[in-house]
């Protein structure tokens, strides 16, 4: 059943010029979050408060919600924390999944709770008929599971698979299999290792071998400086090439960073619309004759707080800078000493280097809808 089935492609989104294609995939709800098809790519987080904590954890949630978080996970690590959770439910506005390894009671219990979806990973399940049930129950209460496949987990369990993508992909397309013996479909799919080409590699075999959502995240990616890069290159990398339904950014650090980060990489890819001011400036080098970095500084530190989609470009030079300026909302391409002020394609006027930032932010005030 799920061995084979080639991938047919649907056009995304048309961005920049060009067509991003997608994955089919089967739509799967979590709560009122639809993920998969042609569902838009969700971003979710996990809460890092102690789950028994309902008033940290709420807490932490809404202010998630406010950065427009669409899913949120919790950790239950034991009954403390599971019995928590019908009343985190009914506090939060958006679905809750609970994330269970090794005690199959907290699955059940967590599903008796009410949460949205589970997330396991049936290899820390010893039985079998254990796991059978908590499938049973999911499909009884139509929520959906999460098969969560780490490189990390996965490794005492090589025998004779000695590549770990492969394992990764194999195992989680049996546990696939299982679950559909008993009828259920609900399944949404990750495979995160912390190597971004492992990670990349098991989700593009997957993606080719069964049609369920994918989960994106590159895991334990470390300090924000580096896992944003690896997250940029291996779910940025993956969405580009139309595999992936849903994200996380694992970040050692706030949640929040991680949301943004998510936001950030859809818009770079131009999955969403950026919803602040973008500013595309060079590098500089031996040419500019502007004091290029505290001008964008400025700016941005001045930028307005209202939310607005446009672009500015503010370029040192006239090697690339006219182009740049030209092709942005608003922009400066810098002389010795001044600027040529574009607006929309159109050079305005000649202005000194002292006035670049205030002129910039008058520009772009002037174009709030
Ligand atoms: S735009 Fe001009 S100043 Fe900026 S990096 Fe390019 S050549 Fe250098």
């Amino acid at each position: 059943m799920i061995i084979n089935i080639y991938i047919s492609r649907i056009n995304l989104l048309r961005v920049f010029g060009y067509v991003i294609t997608r994955r089919k995939s089967r739509l799967v709800s979590i709560g009122s979050v639809e993920i998969g098809a042609n569902a838009p790519i969700a971003i979710q987080s996990m809460a890092k408060t102690h789950t028994d904590n309902i008033e940290s954890t709420v807490h932490q949630i809404h202010e998630l919600e406010a950065l427009k978080c669409h899913i949120i996970r919790v950790a239950v690590p034991d009954v403390k924390a599971v019995k928590c959770l019908g009343e985190i439910k009914k506090r939060i506005h958006i679905p809750l999944v609970a994330d269970i390894h090794f005690g199959h009671n907290l699955a059940l219990e967590a599903i008796n709770q009410g949460v949205d979806k589970i997330r396991i990973n049936p290899g820390n399940m010893q039985k079998r008929e254990k796991l059978e049930d908590i499938v049973r129950l999911a499909k009884k209460r139509r929520i959906p599971i999460r098969i969560g496949v780490n490189s990390g987990s996965i490794r005492d369990q090589r025998g004779n698979e000695t590549d770990l993508v492969e394992l990764m992909v194999n195992t989680t397309l049996r546990y696939c299999e299982h679950f559909e013996s008993l009828g259920f479909k609900d399944i949404i799919i990750s495979l995160k290792a912390s190597d971004v080409q492992k990670t990349m590699q098991a989700y593009r075999s997957i993606a080719g071998q069964c049609d369920y959502p994918l989960h994106l995240g590159v895991t334990a990616a470390g300090a924000p400086e580096d896992a944003v890069i690896k997250s940029a290159i291996g779910i940025g990398g993956l969405l580009s090439e139309g595999i992936g339904d849903t994200l996380r950014v694992s970040y050692t650090g706030t949640p929040h960073q991680e949301v943004r980060a998510g936001y950030k990489i859809l818009e770079a890819i131009g999955l969403v619309e950026s919803s602040e001011a973008e500013i595309l400036s060079c590098p500089t080098c031996g040419r500019c004759e502007i004091d290029l970095v505290k001008i964008v500084e400025d700016v941005k530190r001045r930028l307005p707080t209202k939310k607005q989609s446009i672009q500015i470009a503010v370029m040192g030079c006239v090697v690339n800078g006219p182009g740049e300026a030209m092709d942005a909302d608003i922009g400066i391409a810098g002389g010795n000493g001044f600027g040529l002020l574009f607006r929309k394609g159109e050079k305005i006027r000649k202005i000194p280097e002292n006035e670049m930032v205030t002129t910039l932010l008058e520009e772009i005030e002037s174009l709030q809808p």
